[in-house]
């Protein structure tokens, strides 16, 4: 027989949930102009900064993900940011930052870093697509870059095509040596910043061309596991 008194407070328990479910703002989806992202590079930004802000106070907004969105989407896309992110499963930028369908275009690998494949990716998201903002994302005890300084500091080896993935990783770290403060941390913003600094004076004018023009920015982000914090540097 069912525990009634169970039952109740199991039903209170998900009628509260509910509750607060609903109370949770809509958010309206970021503009966009002739099929392309309308904002500016500093506007992106400043989107993806109120977003981890209500993160962070546990307010963030719902994104439309309603069947008539769906079929908005279907037609087209318009992100307003491309991503370069860790694959890390506590790292999932659509929820650091409270966004939807259609709004961030994402790269993913351990240690956020930069291939042929992911370089064409961004190319195609910033020609293509319009794209105003680049985000390279490390973020707190990253394991591929702890990685990287075990191949640096014991010379580890790893086996199957981890140590190929591990390798860009490499000169980040041989780079943040020494340097005082947390030595994971140092090392994940120095495989940032030599991200940032590639993608930034990338030669292919699909590139080149957007952020001389001022319509495109290419910057670094930091997260921190324990709060739920987004920092942003080399904001260029
Ligand atoms: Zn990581």
């Amino acid at each position: 027989m069912i525990d009634r008194r169970k039952a109740l407070s199991a039903g209170l328990v998900s009628m509260g949930a509910g509750a607060a479910f609903a109370q949770r703002k809509q958010l309206p989806p970021a503009p966009v102009k002739d099929g392309k992202s309308a904002l500016t590079p500093d506007q992106a930004l400043e989107l993806l900064i109120a977003g981890n802000a209500a993160f962070l106070k546990d307010e963030i907004a719902l994104p439309d993900v309603s069947a008539q969105r769906r079929l908005e989407l279907a037609k087209a896309q318009a992100p307003f940011v491309a991503y370069v992110s860790c694959s890390d499963s506590r790292v999932p930028p659509e929820l650091l930052f409270g966004r939807g369908l259609g709004e961030l275009f994402i790269i993913r690998n351990a240690g956020n870093t930069v291939d042929t494949v992911a370089k064409g990716s961004l190319e195609f998201a910033v020609a293509k697509l319009g794209v105003p903002l680049v985000v390279v994302m490390g973020h707190e005890a990253c394991g591929a870059v702890e990685a990287a300084m075990s191949v640096v500091e014991k010379n580890t080896r790893f086996p199957g095509a981890i140590d190929n993935m591990i390798e860009p990783i490499i000169p980040a770290v041989l780079e943040a040596r020494g340097k005082p403060g947390n030595r994971v941390e140092n090392a994940v913003k120095a495989n940032v910043s030599r991200v940032v600094r590639v993608l930034r004076s990338e030669s292919d004018p699909l590139m080149l061309k957007p952020q001389e023009a001022g319509k495109l920015k290419v910057i670094g982000a930091y997260y921190e596991l324990k709060t739920g914090r987004v920092d942003f540097f080399d904001r260029g």
